[in-house]
């Protein structure tokens, strides 16, 4: 049977359909009829163009095309000059949609234009297109630019208006379509069984293989029976577990009983991927980050002290003071997360990792195996050295025995403890008992803090001015809607320091409009609003509810059903304090809306 190519053009107007919308069940219907539409072939790399990109998320490919070069392949693309590209440019604000409209102006490009199968000039086909993109993204070196400009001008110049307006966003990073790869699950899902029902097995798969275009593949080639037995693969991250929250060690017994408690190190949460038979190393941010060429040191370590063909495993990098051996803060960690100076900084800054978890040896694949197990072939697997440190475990049964390891990290200098159950399967990609974090409490009701997307700012008053930024607006993830909800505001405790930062760290966010991914109050909008890229890590008194912030918040009609009203209140934190920047996190990995209702809960049984 010979099946007919997907179009660029028909993908960019699935991208218009799903600009259109805010609604996750509609994002879900279009997305899932796009699936229908692909073949097999297409599928795979049009879920890659879908995030902005033609790799999974965990390669380090990336355009590296900025305004400045796109400017001059729309001018080189539509035969005009650049002045001309930056004058529409500046009166529309965003150079997508000045490149359709130049180009609906610019007659079009000579008749050289046909492809051998004698489609139309604005026939290209999504593969080929793609096949074009993946060039642009892997030119790289001297000479590259003119490379990536000449790719760049040729696909405008042969692509129809809408398709041109997408390229030029897809490439500049600029898509931002209102959804995350969760949706995409629910659309696959959708895809074969039209509704959700296949989400939780979807979404299994892709914690262990987080490669929308594999996965999608495999249920486009051989329906849900195609990802049954999806296996980790080396250079393929696993999506990391997380621990949930209790109030204390009493809790935690009652929970998970007899268990293994260890400190709570303060750092970096690093997966490591080896394969001694080709020296390979690959390290992994929890957001699934490259981070292999900042950490030389540690590459180097598990080529020499790590007994096994194949190992996945896991630990906390934390760094120490070269003088003293004492290890430090956070954010001085955070400074070996760079992409120059590294052999200046590793003699500076040097590191430790503390593994603590094995995922995956020689062909096996070890996260079903209770956690006494895996620890015990850690054990064996890892031969330690100044870099490498196993994460030692005490088994506990009493209180007493946990109050006491918790006083002996907080002496340590660690964060607190974490309480690992002994027949605990590692729980890829989520939060669950299986690991319990008891940190030192940040307020008197609260046990823990809150990791907060930013989300805009209001402009300031008074001293602040000199700033030009009042209030942080903040908000937590609601995973039931795929958006971000507003918690609360930050502002009036920064210090000057902090003020500055947060100008430094925002200036490339600014967008002109809201994202249909935020829910916010009409009371509450920014002034000026911020894509979804940084987080941050805030410590509060206490959670209480609110009229006006849309976490947790539900709307109903009023009586006369014609207008909204607030059938349950929201969330809000009070006297919020900024404790510190989380690069290490991206936005869908912020506290969800139902952390934040079980910490509400806990919060009240402990007044
Ligand atoms: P927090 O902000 O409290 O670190 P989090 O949301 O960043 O929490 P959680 O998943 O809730 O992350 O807590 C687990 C984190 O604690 C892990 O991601 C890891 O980085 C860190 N950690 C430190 N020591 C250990 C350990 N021994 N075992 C597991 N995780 C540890």
């Amino acid at each position: 049977m010979t099946t007919k190519p997907m179009l660029f053009k028909r993908l960019s107007e699935y991208f218009q359909q799903l600009e259109s919308t805010s609604l996750r069940l509609k994002i879900t219907e279009i997305l899932a009829e796009m699936f229908k539409d692909a073949e097999k072939e297409e599928i795979g790399k049009l879920c890659y163009l879908l995030q902005g990109r033609v790799t999974p998320l965990y390669d380090s490919t990336e355009f590296g095309v900025a305004d400045k070069m796109m400017i001059r392949a729309v001018a080189q693309g539509l035969d005009i000059e650049t002045d001309q590209v930056l004058k529409e440019f500046k009166k529309m604000g965003d150079l997508g949609s000045a490149t359709e409209k130049l180009k609906i102006k610019t007659p079009d490009a000579g008749p050289d234009l046909k492809d051998p199968q004698g489609l139309t000039l604005n026939d290209l086909k999504l593969i080929d297109v793609y096949e074009i993109l993946y060039q642009v993204a892997t030119s790289s070196g001297e000479g590259s630019q003119e490379v990536k400009v000449n790719l760049l001008s040729n696909l405008i110049k042969q692509i129809d208006p809408l398709s041109a307006r997408y390229i030029v966003r897809l490439t500049l990073d600029k898509l931002r379509l209102g959804f995350s790869d969760m949706t995409v699950l629910d659309s696959l899902s959708w895809m074969i069984k039209g509704s959700k029902e296949l989400r939780p097995e979807i979404e299994r798969a892709y914690n262990l293989r987080p490669d929308l275009g594999y996965i999608s593949q495999r249920i486009k080639d051989k329906g849900i029976k195609g990802i049954k037995h999806v296996q980790p693969v080396i250079g393929t991250p696993i999506l990391m577990a997380k621990a949930d929250r209790l109030k204390n060690s009493k809790e935690i017994l009652e929970k998970i009983g007899r268990c293994a408690v260890e400190f709570k190190y303060d750092g970096l949460r690093l997966q490591v991927h080896y394969k001694k038979s080709n020296n390979f190393v690959k390290l992994f941010s929890r957001n699934l980050e490259d981070l292999t060429p900042c950490f030389p040191d540690i590459s180097e370590s598990v080529k020499k002290s790590v007994a096994a063909d194949e190992a996945i495993f896991e630990g906390e990098i934390v760094a120490y003071n070269p003088q003293t051996g004492v290890n430090v803060a956070f954010q001085q960690t955070m400074q070996r997360r760079r992409k120059y100076d590294i052999e200046k900084k590793a003699a500076e800054i040097p590191v430790k990792l503390y593994v603590f978890e094995l995922l995956y040896q020689s062909g096996k694949n070890l996260i079903g195996l209770p956690y006494r197990k895996r620890k015990g072939l850690l054990k064996k697997m890892i031969k330690e050295d100044a870099v490498l440190k196993y994460a030692n475990e005490t088994i506990v049964e009493k209180e007493e025995e946990i109050e006491q390891l918790f006083d002996d990290s907080v002496v340590e200098g660690y964060e607190g403890i974490i309480a690992k159950r002994l027949d605990g399967v590692y729980q890829a990609g989520m939060r669950g008992f299986s690991w319990i974090k008891f940190k030192r409490a940040m307020s008197k009701k609260l046990m823990d803090t809150f990791d907060v997307l930013v989300m805009g700012y209001t402009f300031g008053e008074g001293k602040r001015t000199i700033f030009g930024v009042g209030e942080f607006l903040t908000g937590v993830y609601d995973e039931s809607q795929d958006k971000f909800v507003s918690i609360t505001k930050i502002g009036t405790g920064l210090t000057d320091e902090q003020f500055r930062e947060f100008k430094k760290r925002i200036a490339k966010l600014e967008i002109k409009e809201k994202p249909q991914r935020y829910l916010v109050d009409k009371l509450l909008e920014a002034d000026v609003w911020l894509r979804p890229a940084l987080v941050v890590e805030i410590s509060a008194d206490e959670l209480t509810r609110s009229q006006v912030h849309t976490a947790g918040r539900i709307l109903g009609l009023s009586k006369s059903g014609k207008a909204e009203k607030v059938t349950a209140p929201g969330y809000s934190l009070r006297f919020p304090r900024l404790e510190r920047f989380r690069d290490d996190k991206k936005p869908e990995g912020v506290t969800t809306v139902l952390e934040i209702m079980s910490m509400f809960k806990s919060q009240g049984e402990r007044e």
